[in-house]
């Protein structure tokens, strides 16, 4: 039984239109607004921007996006902090998907995703796998009662993406807004479509980020399980070839010291680790860092500290903030003033994402040092890197991988739209 779902169904068709949600793995908001220019998809409002968190991955921003339950980490092979140990990986794949199996509570709502042996094939054959993906979804939304809400998730974008590049994409967003075209006119008004993605994506081929090398000539051993006496160990769980990576070490203490090692390696836009109770340390070749957070009776403030340098380049906006009078003695500014001014950076609403990605609940096993790779390298499993040209990927904070999209075809949203808040324009 679909717990969520039935509230969805109760809904549809009554209080509001029933609706298609459509998720696309991994396309960015330029791409798609790219397309809208070109005609296609021309039955829908404009797109807006949706926020992907840090880091941006599929079961961290659609978990997000839903209000589902938070995944173990941040990809299918994560690092357990209860046992100590990276778990997970290509198990996961063996078999059905049963419930043990399901990261996250927002893959049970799901009325269609791809056949399990197509999250290999993908990154092998992705034109196949996304021509059947979609023939499929069709078939199956076509088969649904017109009564409740379908919620489908294609994932063969992302593989085409990584693989072929944007020219790939195109063509197949083609394909796409065909089958929504006759959908629509099949359902009339009665049935809004809503298309989004999980997470953008930096559309330039990429490199491989020497990462536990680095570590290992810096003096620390790299380990799949963490010791109470390993405080030169550390545990980096190597799986897709993406934009981040997620290191596990011994205290505070050990998080610290590895994020300063981090800060020379080829490829490392900033690396970020807890401090005490609220503070957070940013570290990188641009500078040094803290992000402050507090709450008062008016809601949720953030401080950015420069220790050194400025290396998320907000410097320029702290000023004006100063200048407009919206610091307070101590440099905080309300979190709403802050999203309002740097939605749109290079490093999109930066305080309150990297902040919440290692003090709040995006995984159950959070990271002690998270590090974000400048565009056009990836860290990932040296067995797919073998088989794969990366011609892009996600992962990192900045702004190609943070800008995922979202529109409708009954309404407009707020030309952004924060991943938290994205779950009542989708579900409510
Ligand atoms: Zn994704």
């Amino acid at each position: 039984m679909k717990d969520d779902g039935n509230k969805i169904a109760d809904q549809a068709g009554v209080a509001r239109p029933r609706r298609l949600l459509l998720c696309l793995d991994g396309v960015p908001y330029k791409m798609i607004e790219a397309a809208k220019e070109r005609g296609l998809f021309s039955f829908f409002g404009a797109p807006s921007r949706l926020l992907s968190p840090f880091p941006t991955m599929t079961n961290v921003a659609l978990s997000t996006m839903l209000g589902a339950t938070a995944p173990p980490g941040y990809e299918s092979l994560y690092f357990d902090s209860a046992s100590r140990e990276v778990r997970g990986g290509v198990r996961k794949y063996l078999g059905r998907r049963t419930p043990d199996k399901l990261p996250s509570s927002y893959m049970d709502q799901l009325d269609y995703q791809e056949p399990l042996p197509f999250e290999f094939l993908v990154y092998v054959a992705p034109e196949a796998v996304w021509r059947a993906d979609m023939r499929r979804f069709r078939d199956r939304f076509r088969a649904a009662p017109q009564t409740r809400d379908f919620f489908a998730f294609l994932k063969g974008t992302d593989g085409l993406l990584h693989v072929r590049g944007p020219e790939r994409l195109d063509a197949a967003l083609q394909s796409l807004d065909r089958i929504l075209r006759d959908i629509h006119a099949w359902c009339g008004a009665e049935t809004e479509i809503i298309l989004f993605s999980d997470h953008g994506m930096n559309l330039q081929e990429n490199q491989r980020v020497h990462l536990q090398t680095h570590l290992r000539r810096c003096g620390y051993t790299v380990v799949d399980r963490l010791r109470d006496d390993g405080d030169r160990s550390v545990a980096v769980p190597a799986f897709g070839l993406c934009g981040y990576a997620a290191l596990y070490c011994a205290d505070v203490e050990a998080a610290s010291q590895i994020a300063d090692a981090l800060v020379p390696l080829e490829g490392v836009d900033f690396a970020i680790h807890r401090e005490d109770a609220r503070a957070l340390a940013v570290k990188g070749p641009r500078g040094v860092a803290r992000i402050h957070r507090r709450e008062n009776g008016r809601g949720v403030l953030y401080r950015y500290e420069q220790l050194e340098g400025d290396p998320l380049q907000l410097a320029p906006i702290l000023h004006e903030l100063g200048q407009d009078g919206q610091l307070d003695q101590y440099g905080y500014a309300p979190d709403e003033v802050w999203y309002a001014r740097t939605g749109d950076h290079i490093y999109p609403d930066a305080l309150a994402n990297l902040h919440t990605s290692l003090y709040g609940p995006r995984v159950r096993h959070t990271a002690d040092v998270l590090i974000s790779f400048r565009d056009g390298y990836y860290y990932g499993a040296s067995l797919f890197s073998r088989v794969v040209r990366l011609a892009a990927t996600h992962g990192n904070a900045l702004r190609a991988s943070t800008s995922a999209f979202l529109m409708s075809t009954h309404r407009t949203f707020t030309p952004q739209v924060r991943a938290d808040a994205a779950q009542p324009l989708l579900k409510g």
